[in-house]
């Protein structure tokens, strides 16, 4: 059956005039570089990292992933432009699962681009899109926080939505902390509601002693923390005394790194953007943030590439003794395959134009083959 059908193509194929035998070689390489090639030779770029002490905790850090909703997107294609999307998340997802055998799975927010707003039979289709395109991993605690796109709260002209963010709550088990092991404990604080854990009994031991150096913390942040310092981030920090802060939002990879006392004068500086340390191993010692009361800041990149960044990816953190090991898995920019997908259809409209138009010419051009009539 197959036999008779590639018999019965390569015909067809060969009768086609050479101008789209060249096309269709074209396309099918197009097809194979941008649907298979490209994701693999992808991969082989990303870093390792590779762990020293027992206590290892590896993390993987998702931020912005924003899968689309139906309501704001009117274009007739939007259950394509929906599909793709997924696609592309789902795969770069269980790759880098793959690539990082993580112990923490941390969403940083804005996990669907309709959240605040959809209605609950929406939110229920787009919980299980989400559910399908990042599923849980069975060895891997998974962290939910939300973001102004799942609960509100940027804009005057988006506040914060009670019902959404109880909704997410639910949904996600979002919580307060995540204790991970002896030496690691996660914080959610939430800059849009200004919530978070006041204290942290593990701070100090029954005497009233302050212990927290037998441990690290890490704030999970969807907004920036250090960029617009408030009371509630003054609170945050002296109160919980973060080793590390994550946080997305901005959809760029950057970091800052500031004394607690120069908190309002805080820059941002690329992290990984440029090609010579995109891929690069970056190594941050906490102790030495502690001792010198340093705080450090990493926003990650969105992994959505509908998001109008060029430079997407996921965060990849190593949190080894007292060691930060951080790198980006950048992943490849599909908004420019999919130009590459139109730039060929646009040749194929050219060709097909040229070829009828030729063909009509010749039609109208021809002289008529009058028969002449015998002249006696
Ligand atoms: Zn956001």
């Amino acid at each position: 059956m197959a036999t008779k059908w590639l018999a019965r193509t390569k015909k067809k194929f060969l009768r086609l005039h050479p101008a789209w035998r060249m096309y269709l070689i074209v396309l099918g390489l197009l097809v194979l570089y941008n649907e298979v090639l490209i994701y693999v030779l992808q991969k082989l770029k990303w870093s390792n990292i590779y762990c020293k002490e027992p206590s290892c905790v590896r993390i993987l850090l998702v931020a912005d992933p924003q899968i689309l909703g139906k309501t704001y997107d009117t274009h007739f294609y939007v259950g394509l432009a929906n599909y793709d999307s997924d696609r592309y998340l789902a795969w770069y997802y269980e790759q880098a699962v793959t690539h990082v055998q993580p112990h923490v799975i941390i969403f940083l927010g804005d996990l669907m681009d309709e959240g605040t707003d959809s209605t609950e039979m929406h939110f229920e289709e787009y919980y299980t899109r989400f559910g399908e395109t990042f599923p849980t991993h069975p060895t891997a605690k998974q962290i939910y926080i939300p973001g102004d796109n799942d609960i509100g709260g940027l804009t005057y002209n988006s506040p914060l939505n009670p019902v959404a963010k109880r909704r997410f709550r639910q949904y996600f088990s979002e919580r307060p902390a995540w204790v991970i092991n002896d030496n690691l404990t996660i914080y959610n604080i939430n800059r849009i509601t200004a919530e978070m854990t006041l204290n942290d009994p593990r701070m100090v031991d029954s005497t009233g002693q302050d212990v927290s150096d037998r441990y690290l913390r890490i704030f999970v942040s969807h907004m920036p923390v250090l960029d617009i310092p408030s009371s509630f981030t003054f609170q945050a920090i002296d109160n919980l005394k973060p080793s590390v802060i994550f946080s997305a939002h901005l959809h760029v990879s950057q970091f800052a790194r500031t004394h607690r006392s120069r908190l309002k004068t805080v820059g941002y500086e690329p992290l990984s953007q440029d090609k010579k340390t995109a891929y690069k191993v970056h190594s941050f010692d906490l102790s030495y943030h502690k001792d010198t009361q340093e705080l450090l800041e990493i926003t990650v990149p969105t992994c959505s590439y509908r998001m109008g960044v060029p430079d997407i990816g996921y965060g990849y953190a190593v949190i080894d003794g007292t060691t930060l090991k951080y790198t980006v898995l950048w992943t490849t920019r599909r908004i420019y395959q999919l130009i590459s997908y139109l730039v060929v259809l646009s040749v194929s409209v050219v060709m097909f134009l040229f070829f009828t138009g030729r063909s009509l010419l010749r039609r109208c051009f021809e002289r008529p083959q009058h028969r002449r009539l015998p002249m006696y």
